[in-house]
C-alpha cells in the first residue's frame, strides 16, 4: 500500500509493553488523528514510528509506500521520506536558520542550487507570514516557544516530507501557534503527504479536520471513525 502503514504493532520501553498492537493505514493525502488520555501510548507510537532506541517494537512493522523500514535507523527513516515533530537538535549556535535548512533539504532530496532554495525558503516563509530576517538568525537561539513552533513548521514545509507524525504538546500551545502548525498542515494537503496529528485535545483538530480519527486507551486503538468522533470526545472525555 502507498502511504504510511502501521501492522499490528507491539513496543515495549523499559521492559514494559506499552502497544499492544497498533494498526493504522495512511494513504497519501489524508490526514488522521490519534487521539488518547495520558499515558495511554500515543508518544510511544511516534518514538517507535521514529525508530528510537529505548522502545523495543517486539511483533509487526511499519511500511512506508510498501517498504518494511521496521529495523532502520532514525537518519535512514528521515532519507525515506518521514518527518517528527521535535526530531531536530533545540539549539544549534553559530548555524542559521537558512544553513540549516538547506543542508537539511540537501540531505533528503539531493544537492539543490543556493539561489533556488533561497526562492523557496522564500516563498515558504511568505506563506506562513514568517519575516525574511527570520532565516539569518542562529538556529533556536533565543527563539520564543512561538517562534521555535514557527521554525519547525517551516522546516515541515520546506523538506516537503511524504510522511509526517507530529506528536503536540497541546498544553504548551497558544492560539497563534496553534494557528501556524494548522497552516503549515493545511498549505500541504495537497494530496501527497500522509500525515498523523497525535493529539490529546481536539482544538487543533478543530483548525485541521481530519479525515479519521483513532481513540487510543492503553495501548490499543478502541475506536476509529469519522471527524465527528473528535467532537464527540471532546463532549464526553474518554470515558466510555
Ligand atoms: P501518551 O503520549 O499517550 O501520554 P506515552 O506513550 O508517553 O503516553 O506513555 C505511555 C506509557 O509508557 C506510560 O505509562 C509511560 O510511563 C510509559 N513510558 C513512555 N516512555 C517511557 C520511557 N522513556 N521510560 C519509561 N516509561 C515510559
Ligand atoms: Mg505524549
Amino acid at each position: 500500500m502507498m502511504g504510511l502503514e502501521i501492522k499490528d504493532l507491539y513496543v515495549e520501553v523499559e521492559g514494559k509493553e506499552i502497544l499492544k498492537g497498533v494498526s493504522l493505514s495512511i494513504a497519501p493525502g489524508e490526514v488522521h488523528a490519534l487521539m488518547g488520555p495520558n499515558g495511554s501510548g500515543k508518544s510511544t507510537l511516534a518514538n517507535a514510528l521514529l525508530g528510537h532506541p529505548r522502545y523495543k517494537i517486539t511483533k509487526g512493522a511499519i511500511f512506508l509506500d510498501g517498504e518494511d523500514i521496521t529495523s532502520m535507523a532514525p537518519d535512514e527513516r528521515a532519507r525515506k521520506g518521514l518527518f517528527l515533530s521535535f526530531q531536530y537538535p533545540q539549539e544549534i549556535p553559530g548555524v542559521t536558520v537558512e544553513n540549516f535548512l538547506r543542508t537539511a533539504y540537501n540531505n533528503l532530496h539531493g544537492k539543490i542550487d543556493v539561489v533556488k532554495f533561497n526562492a523557496l525558503l522564500k516563498e515558504r516563509m511568505s506563506a506562513l507570514h514568517i519575516d525574511p530576517a527570520f532565516s539569518r538568525r542562529y538556529l533556536n537561539e533565543g527563539f520564543s516557544g512561538g517562534e521555535k513552533k514557527r521554525m519547525e513548521v517551516l522546516q515541515m514545509t520546506v523538506l516537503n516530507p511524504r510522511f509526517m507524525v507530529l506528536d503536540e504538546t497541546d498544553s504548551g500551545l497558544d492560539v497563534d501557534a496553534l494557528k501556524v502548525v494548522a497552516q503549515g498542515i493545511s498549505a500541504m494537503r495537497d494530496g501527497t503527504h500522509a500525515t498523523l496529528i497525535i493529539t490529546h485535545f481536539n482544538r487543533i483538530l478543530k483548525l485541521v479536520e481530519p479525515d479519521h480519527v483513532h481513540i487510543i486507551t492503553a495501548g490499543r486503538i478502541v475506536k476509529s471513525g469519522g471527524k465527528e468522533l473528535a467532537h464527540e470526545t471532546e463532549e464526553k472525555g474518554y470515558r466510555e
